[in-house]
């Protein structure tokens, strides 16, 4: 039988303020006591990897660009989308050439 008490353990484990180092920026980030335990509440495991401002930024960006090679020109290109492994991925003027292409027929 659970024992009540126990429940009260978890918020007396303390959190401490934590400073991080982003890995966008490279500036400090406080991982506040409280942002932890939100953490800690949600099941993430992995600890903030952005300061809060690039964090925002990101959002405010929307869609993450992924760098990949051009499967026509080898040139790297980057794209708003994770490419699958099935399909080639071209470079814009890779991708318009094909367009045309395909549009001439
Ligand atoms: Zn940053
Ligand atoms: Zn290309």
């Amino acid at each position: 039988m659970p024992n009540p008490l126990e429940r009260g353990c978890r918020f007396s484990m303390a959190y401490e303020d934590k400073t991080l180092v982003c890995k966008e920026c490279g500036a400090e980030f406080i991982f506040s006591a409280g942002e932890q335990e939100f953490y800690a509440e949600k099941g993430f495991t992995n600890e903030p990897a952005r300061c809060r401002e690039c964090r925002q930024a990101k959002k405010q960006r929307g869609r993450e660009m992924t760098e990949v090679v051009c499967a026509a020109c080898g040139n790297t290109t980057q794209v708003p989308f994770k490419p699958t492994q099935d399909r080639p991925v071209y470079c814009k003027a890779c991708y318009d050439a094909q367009q045309s292409a395909a549009a001439a027929y």
